[in-house]
């Protein structure tokens, strides 16, 4: 049936995702910057400027796999705030919680799926997901719960993959689908999992089509900002 089909195709799609980062967590900030050019560091540091994460701040860090985010935000909120580093997967979220104490900070860190968050309603003053957002089986669940923890007033910040500007999209479409499994093989000694990358890219929603769909959970004064011309965008919306 339809149905049965679905729940298949969804079953699949959360193994390959488990499978996907379980095998990059350990050559994954090495990837990342490869792969980017160095260009994530970038946009993060705009999506921790963009946040307006100050002392005493509660923060929640979805998807935060090996902590880049959680990292900046621990050293903006100080003694009186709290930065909470969750993701699903065990592998990544061992090597974020292993660089936050290198770091010489302690957070809390949880084992958790974003369309189940274990906190409370309206405890978080701001939550983010940088590139977690397109591995999520039903988006509008964890927007909804991501929502949900947000306190009155607070904000959602989505950093994800996006649609690249046209004219820069046949350069871009050789460089992930070409360039990105062959980098993949000879770093990582894994093509399958960087194929998955460009592929899990192409799928994701375009920067309007995500924008109604926070506006559709009920988030607020929902914008974006493109970044290196769509190929990454930073979606903000409010819990008002
Ligand atoms: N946020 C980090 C960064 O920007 O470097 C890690 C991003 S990594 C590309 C994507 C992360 O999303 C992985 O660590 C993966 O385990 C996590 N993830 C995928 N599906 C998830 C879900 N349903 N709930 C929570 N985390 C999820």
């Amino acid at each position: 049936t339809h149905f049965g089909f679905e729940t298949v195709a969804e079953g699949e799609k959360h193994k390959k995702v488990a499978e996907v980062f379980s095998s990059v967590a350990r050559r994954y900030d090495v990837m990342n910057d490869l792969m980017s050019f160095g260009l994530h560091r970038l946009w993060k540091a705009f999506t921790i400027q963009i946040s307006g994460v100050g002392c005493g701040d509660r923060v929640l860090d979805v998807a935060g796999g090996t902590a880049d985010l959680s990292l900046a935000f621990a050293k903006r909120v100080g003694r009186d705030g709290q930065v909470w580093l969750t993701d699903i997967n065990h592998a990544m979220l061992s090597r974020g919680r292993d660089r936050v104490l290198d770091r010489g900070f302690a957070l809390p860190v949880a084992q958790c799926d974003a369309e189940k968050l274990p906190f409370p309603d309206n405890w978080f003053d701001c939550v983010t997901v940088a590139f977690g957002l397109r591995n999520m089986t039903h988006k509008d669940v964890a927007l909804a719960e991501m929502r949900r923890v947000l306190r009155p007033g607070g904000r959602l910040l989505v950093l994800e993959f996006s649609k690249v500007w046209a004219p820069l999209a046949p350069a871009y479409d050789f460089y992930s689908f070409k360039i990105l499994p062959w980098m993949g093989d000879k770093v990582a000694h894994d093509a399958d999992s960087y194929r998955y990358l460009a592929e899990s890219i192409r799928m994701h929603p375009s920067q309007d089509e995500l924008k109604e769909l926070m506006e559709r959970v009920g988030l607020k004064r929902v914008d974006y900002f493109n970044l290196t011309g769509g190929v990454v965008a930073l979606h903000r919306g409010y819990k008002l």
